[in-house]
């Protein structure tokens, strides 16, 4: 994918803010290090766009980055942090379902999970709000480098159980050996031309 440009259009709490050219979008969200933000990195090739390893408690936001001047990518807040009170567990609810409810744009959620783990339960219940208000999931395994190619099939499974997936298929991609990134290209291209 040839990328002529990407721009942080805005970081936004309110739906006033949300932009409004109609562009489709495609949203990420995850568990905090997950590897969203250097995923997003890894796919706009760039070292620092997206912002890495936000510090817990900080405001926050949803990120529109307009690509090509042809989609966006929609830059969820992260969740499960360890030390959040419930203000701020109540606020990031609050800001996730303004943005879900009723997106028109919005054309497919990538879920982000470890390859590593088994979902915890939040993922699933991410999951399942995704489903409930209706939009195409797309579930990405990150950080594919720390486990072997063989092994790939067997944390696929758990990971499908837990999130009670039949055979959609998983992406798995390592921002840090760069595996994975073309595919997931093909997969957005896809998506956003559909
Ligand atoms: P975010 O909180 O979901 O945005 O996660 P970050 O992108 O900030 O990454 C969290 C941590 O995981 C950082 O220390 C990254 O260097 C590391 N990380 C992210 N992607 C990968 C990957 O593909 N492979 C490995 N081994 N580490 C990664």
């Amino acid at each position: 994918m040839k990328i002529k440009s990407t721009e942080m259009v805005v970081s936004a709490v309110n739906k006033d803010q949300y932009p409004n050219e109609g562009l489709p979008e495609i949203a990420l969200v995850g568990r905090s290090n997950v590897g969203k933000s250097s995923t997003i990195n890894s796919l706009l090739n760039r070292k620092s766009f997206a912002r890495v390893s936000q510090t817990p408690g900080k405001t926050r936001t949803i990120n529109f980055y307009r690509i090509n001047k042809e989609f966006y990518f929609v830059d969820l807040p992260g969740y499960g942090y360890a030390k959040v009170s419930k203000t701020e567990q109540a606020q990031w609810g609050k800001i996730m379902e303004r943005y879900l409810k009723d997106r028109k744009e919005l054309c497919n959620i990538f879920l982000l999970v470890d390859i590593r783990h088994e979902p915890t339960e939040q993922d699933k219940q991410m999951y399942e709000w995704i489903k409930y208000f209706g939009y195409e999931c797309t579930v990405i395994a990150t950080k594919s480098d720390k486990i072997s190619k063989g092994n790939y099939q067997k944390h696929f499974s758990i990971i499908r159980k837990k999130l009670g997936l039949s055979d959609e298929k998983i992406i798995p991609i390592s921002s840090l050996k760069k595996t994975g990134i073309e595919e997931l290209w093909e997969e957005i291209i896809d998506i956003y031309t559909k």
